[in-house]
């Protein structure tokens, strides 16, 4: 074996130079995201790697000090001693990046982070001079001097610095982040301490690795920031991007893709299929555009991401995606037909808050330019702005109705053909607030369907819905039953019947007289839909299909649920009296031939009114008879409409 001049041990620094050397490669040859916390990451494995050559080298050298110019001697120790600061500081510097500690303490803070390295750096570089750490003496070699202990100090702050951010700022971090940083502090800690206790063994960069594989494994795998199957950065790499951006305070464009009815082309290729098609995609868009961060979002929605061009720049390269686009992605396996896409673009200019609100932002903008069924590229615009600005409003409105309890319930009567009057009424959510006036559910509904404040929100129109009758003599009203709408999430919440049932029994009544109302894309989960059923059904609680003829219709699925009655969406109504469809017609005929019971919604005259009993409908509900109105209302409404024989 090779004989070593120095009486150190180096078995540990030497196991750590060939580890050191794979991570890194490993990590250099998958892309990384160019932020500071990619960056700082790698010097710290850069210095580490430095540090432990340099101090094994140093220690060779500090021997046979006399055969080689003193020059060498100091730069070798110098380097070694600069890298030790250096790694010690940057790893503090990859802690606070991770946190969003410089964003959330400005400048100052990643300026006042640095001074205590640059003291210390500044004492070694003027040691040749100064004498301060270390000297090397023409006869008696390599010592110690005055300041060494500066060194120590330099990594001991840098330790308790990086805990103190990482506590103070907890929240912006996973807790599997937080456990790798803390541990990897740790670590860095006892390995300071056993060196302290075996002065002849160089371990310190072997601790600094174990440090390295911890934060690697728990936070810095480039494989976390790309997407697996498409194999371009995912949508976590494009929040670390953004934040990134703004931090730094610069602009960036956002050039979106959006593959139109994709949940549709993977039903019917597979999703293997359709991977493959974006897998091309991808690859393409990243060889085209290499000025551009390409990243999936899901959904079969890109977005590239740039900080220089603007919407005139771009303009060329949207008509070549689109030129591509009118061609499969299929040379690998991918779907044979042509994908229809929706472009977006967020141009430099356009405010951008933080991560989050970036993503709602394009998000809107891709749901925006589907509803318009863009041909163009869809430019983010003033009104979509002032969309999402109301958005974040009404978010707040519902916030804080909801923790106040504070939403109102409307009625809106339905009349019944064959008993000539009212007898139902449909129960709809309303929020109201002072500058916004009453906020309509078609805005809040979705709102809480997102934030998953649609199960607190059913929960309290239902808990009204049984007070109004705990409240009310319905029977002296003329009032057979009450509909109720819920969600498609709440039909998938096991705990549904339960939770309705308890709140009925707290206000002392049966539920024989509510119907809920089911929404057609609710329907999906059959199953669990069924279950709910069935286990409500017990309580006397009966189901009514909602919107019929909205969206996609599946016959086969509806029919083969417990429903007793059918609404009718009011665009197939309005489309009969358009005279432009009669799918109305075909549509009453099937459930009339189910002997399912059909509610017409969206009547708005005497003529609708009159024609549609004839066809025979069993209930009516629209405007002609009365808009939703509020409980006291509805009440004076109720005792003043008794007679409708006039309609005949
Ligand atoms: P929906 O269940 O189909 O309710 C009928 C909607 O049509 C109501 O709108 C009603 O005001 C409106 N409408 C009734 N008659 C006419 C008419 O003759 N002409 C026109 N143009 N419109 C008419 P609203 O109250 O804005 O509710 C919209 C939707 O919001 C409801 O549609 C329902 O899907 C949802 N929603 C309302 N309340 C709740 C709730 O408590 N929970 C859940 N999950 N959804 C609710
Ligand atoms: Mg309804
Ligand atoms: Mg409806």
């Amino acid at each position: 074996m090779w004989n070593w001049l120095s009486d150190y041990n180096y078995d540990f620094a030497l196991a750590t130079i060939p580890i050191q050397l794979i991570l890194m490669t490993v990590y250099y040859l998958r892309r990384q995201l160019p932020t500071r916390q990619s960056r700082s990451f790698w010097w710290v494995m850069m210095m580490n790697i430095i540090m432990t050559i340099t101090d094994i080298w140093a220690c060779e050298l500090n021997e046979v000090w006399q055969e080689y110019p003193v020059s060498l001697s100091y730069g070798l120790n110098i380097a070694y001693f600069l890298s030790f600061i250096l790694r010690g500081w940057l790893l503090f510097v990859y802690a606070s990046e991770v946190v969003n500690a410089p964003r959330r303490w400005g400048r100052r803070y990643s300026w006042g982070g640095i001074i205590p390295a640059l003291l210390v750096c500044l004492m070694i570089l003027s040691t040749p001079w100064t004498g301060a750490i270390f000297t090397i003496d023409p006869v008696t070699g390599y010592h110690n001097l005055a300041y060494y202990n500066a060194i120590y100090f330099s990594t001991w702050f840098y330790i308790l610095a990086s805990v103190a951010v990482l506590t103070c700022c907890r929240k912006d971090a996973s807790v599997r982040l937080q456990a790798g940083l803390y541990s990897s502090n740790l670590i860095l800690a006892v390995g300071i301490l056993v060196r302290h206790a075996f002065m002849n063994t160089l371990v310190t960069s072997f601790f600094s690795l174990m440090a390295i594989l911890i934060i690697y494994l728990t936070a810095q795998n480039p494989d976390s920031f790309r997407d697996r199957m498409v194999d371009v950065f995912n949508k976590a790499a494009l929040g670390g991007m953004v934040s990134e951006l703004l931090i730094k305070e610069k602009q960036f464009s956002c050039l979106g893709i959006s593959i139109k009815n994709y949940p549709a082309f993977k039903t019917f290729y597979g999703p293997n299929t359709m991977y493959k098609s974006l897998l091309d995609i991808g690859k393409w868009l990243d060889k085209q555009f290499k000025d551009f961060q390409v990243f999936y979002m899901g959904n079969g929605q890109m977005v590239l991401l740039n900080h220089v061009s603007d919407y005139s720049d771009v303009q060329g390269m949207a008509r070549k995606i689109e030129e591509r686009f009118r061609y499969p992605w299929s040379d690998n396996g991918g779907a044979q037909a042509a994908l229809g896409i929706n472009m977006i673009f967020v141009s430099k200019s356009v405010p951008k808050k933080n991560a989050r609100n970036v993503e709602i932002c394009l998000e809107q903008a891709f749901n925006e330019a589907y509803r318009r069924d863009m041909t163009d590229v869809y430019v983010v615009d003033e009104a979509l702005l002032e969309q999402m600005k109301r958005q974040e409003k009404v978010r707040r409105i519902l916030g804080k109705a909801l923790r106040e309890n504070n939403l109102q319930i409307h009625m809106q009567p339905l009349y019944s053909v064959k008993e000539k009057r009212i007898n139902a009424l449909e129960i709809l959510a309303r929020l109201y607030d002072e500058e916004l006036g009453y906020i309509p559910p078609q805005e809040f509904i979705p709102i809480a369907e997102n934030d998953g404040d649609i199960m607190e929100l059913g929960r309290q129109i239902f808990a009204k819905t049984c007070h109004f009758i705990s409240e009310h003599d319905l029977d002296a009203l003329g009032i057979d039953f009450v509909t109720v709408n819920i969600s498609p999430a709440q039909c998938l919440n096991y705990n549904l019947g339960d939770e309705l049932e308890r709140i009925a029994v707290r206000h002392r009544i049966t539920m024989d007289k509510i119907r809920l109302e089911v929404t057609e894309s609710a329907t999906g989960d059959m199953e669990s839909l069924l279950e709910q059923m069935r286990r409500l059904k017990n309580c006397g609680v009966r189901f009514l299909l909602d919107d019929f003829g909205a969206g996609t219709s599946n016959i086969v699925r509806v029919i083969n649920l417990p429903f007793a009655m059918v609404k009718i969406d009011m665009q197939l109504v309005w489309a009969y009296f358009r005279s432009n469809s009669n799918i109305l017609l075909h549509v009453m005929h099937m459930f009339q031939e189910e002997k399912m019971a059909i509610i017409i919604e969206g009547v708005e005259d005497k003529h609708m009114a009159q024609q549609l009993a004839k066809m025979g409908c069993e209930y009516e509900q629209g405007y002609y008879f009365s808009r939703p109105l509020p409980a006291d209302e509805l009440v004076v409404f109720m005792e003043s409409h008794r007679d409708y024989s006039w309609l005949d």
